[in-house]
């Protein structure tokens, strides 16, 4: 995404230049640098707004779903179950969510694998 965005802004650049035929050295450099500082912006912001979208309850609670693990719908968002260490054995693990308490007992994951080779 960075790389096609410099790529084009370079294709744009030469394309800009083109016409007057002569190209002064330090106008390319300034021109370079510009870019590169525009581009490293862009890449800081995407990455941020990446990381902020990562930490919204509703993403949370989406990306644990596709990890198979349960998410308490006691608030609007959903609530990503903790693992209870305590109450969870090799085959069985006991997740509670944090907001309301609620309990959901399944099988872990290595013993859903064992289970679906037979
Ligand atoms: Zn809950």
């Amino acid at each position: 995404m960075i790389a096609l965005l410099a790529t084009t802004a370079g294709v744009v650049a030469v394309a800009l230049k083109a016409p007057s035929g002569e190209v002064s050295l330090p106008l390319t450099l300034a021109t370079q640098l510009i870019l590169i500082a525009l581009t490293s912006l862009f890449g800081a912001g995407t990455a941020v707004y990446t990381y902020w979208k990562r930490c919204q309850p509703s993403e949370k609670a989406a990306r644990a779903l596709q990890q198979g693990r349960p998410v308490c719908h006691c608030t609007e968002d959903g609530v990503v179950m903790l693992l209870d260490p305590k109450q969870s054995s090799s085959s069985f693990w006991r997740y509670e969510c944090p907001q309301c308490g609620n309990r959901n007992d399944g099988l872990s994951p290595g013993m859903a694998t064992a289970l679906k080779r037979k």
